[in-house]
């Protein structure tokens, strides 16, 4: 059965997209912790982010900086912080979360 995530991807569930290329998709958190709190996940469905190929794990990197740039212009922070967790949902995934001060890193 599909993941949530591939769902979302395949627009069969909403979410309001931030980003998309061939391999990647980024999408606002359901639930944030901040404004701006976003997913960065690979189209490929994957359950745990370290069984990407290398060549995949670093160009999601590369997607997940070009979405974070732009949370940078979005949402008043001063830097984006990125969370690996995938306890809750089995597709790989990268939580990218804009900060203001140290008190914000709450995980
Ligand atoms: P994790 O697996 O990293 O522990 O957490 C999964 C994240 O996915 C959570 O922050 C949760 O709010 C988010 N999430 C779960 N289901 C949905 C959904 O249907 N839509 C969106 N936009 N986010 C979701």
């Amino acid at each position: 059965m599909a993941t949530i995530f591939s769902r979302i991807i395949a627009g069969e569930i909403p979410c309001y997209k931030v980003a998309e290329d061939d391999r990647f998709f980024a999408f606002l958190d359901i639930n944030p912790l901040v404004q701006g709190h976003t997913l960065v996940v690979p189209k490929q469905e994957i359950d745990y982010i370290f069984d990407l190929n290398d060549d995949d794990l670093a160009a999601m990197h590369v997607f997940a900086k070009s979405v974070a740039r732009a949370i940078e212009k979005a949402v008043p922070c001063k830097r984006v912080g990125v969370a690996v967790m995938g306890l809750e949902v089995p597709h790989a995934h990268i939580h990218l979360i804009p900060i203001n001060k140290e008190s914000d890193m709450i995980i």
